[in-house]
């Protein structure tokens, strides 16, 4: 029982770290730079732990940020909580705003990426990341045995849940605490933030999104961050884009003047207008020497 439990935290950290070092932090919002091999290294547990093709991922995620809490947001609770859980994932295909030849640019020449992909087809990759998770439970177990196989299985399941539960709870304001002033809904979980590696701090990763850093006060314990610094300091990352408090203050203040009366505008084109533009500023202003957020920003722009 012990080898067990050993294994299933062992498991679920590297799982999780898979999506926060690899799909979120590293993929999708590109907050550090770092050679292809590390990048891979990170990803593979993501894709391990029952996530989906990481082009998906990246695009229904910068979607998120591009749009968040408006009625074009894959998974907003605003509207519908049971919906941003796991309605959306029943649509098996993307909407027409959102096309990752637009929206992932810097992924799909990534041949594996692309093969993971299916050509934009949900319910094949869906399909392929499940066969390819359980077979990799099935090598496991034959040359493990039971124990690490099961623990693996149970491991990668309920990292699954971590962020489709995130979506939910990080944006509901009664569950979390805001520290940086925005229109969205987005809060700090402290209970996310242990379960999810760091990722619960999430009104301080809107704020900033382009930051390697979600944890801002002494308490938000944001372990993605201290494994990512020991990366950083012998050499698998060489940069990371950090954001102090103070301009996530004045980023925030900027973006919420930027959007004075999104709560009242329900047209999705002016939505659309006006968050390209605050999301687009807020990335640039918070980056210190962020080319590849700012090709994120030229990305969403484009979009
Ligand atoms: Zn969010
Ligand atoms: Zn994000």
């Amino acid at each position: 029982m012990i080898e067990f439990i050993l294994l299933f935290v062992a498991f679920y950290v590297w799982h999780a770290m898979g999506i926060t070092i690899g799909y979120h932090r590293g993929l999708s919002h590109r907050s550090y730079t770092c050679p292809k091999w590390v990048e891979y290294l990170w990803v593979f547990p993501g894709y391990l732990a029952f996530e989906g093709s990481p082009i998906w991922w990246s695009t229904m995620h910068r979607a998120h940020h591009h749009h968040v809490d408006t009625p074009l947001d894959p998974h907003s609770p605003r509207f519908d909580v049971k919906y941003a859980h796991l309605g959306w994932l029943a649509k098996m295909e993307y909407a027409p705003h959102i096309d990752p030849k637009l929206q992932s640019k810097d992924l799909i020449d990534d041949p594996i990426y692309a093969f993971l992909e299916q050509g934009g087809n949900w319910r094949r990759a869906h399909t392929l990341s499940y066969v390819l998770n359980l077979v990799y439970r099935g090598a496991i177990l034959l040359a493990f045995g039971w124990v690490p196989a099961l623990a693996s299985l149970l491991a990668g399941l309920a990292v699954q849940q971590i962020p489709l539960m995130l979506n939910v709870f990080c944006h509901l304001p009664e569950y979390g605490y805001k520290t940086y002033a925005a229109e969205d809904d987005s809060v700090n979980v402290w209970w996310v933030g242990l379960l999810a590696m760091g990722e619960g701090w999430h009104n301080n990763h809107h704020a900033a999104p382009g930051s390697a850093k979600s944890g801002m006060a002494w308490y938000e314990l944001d372990l993605s961050w201290w494994v990512m610094v020991a990366m950083h300091k012998v050499g698998m990352i060489t940069r990371m884009n950090v954001v102090s408090h103070d301009r996530m203050m004045q980023a925030a203040r900027e973006y919420t003047e930027s959007l004075p009366a999104i709560n009242q505008i329900y047209s999705p084109a002016s939505l659309v207008s006006a968050k390209s533009v605050a999301v687009v500023d807020s990335i640039e202003e918070v980056s210190t020497a962020g080319d590849a957020s700012k090709k994120q920003g030229d990305l969403l722009r484009a979009s």
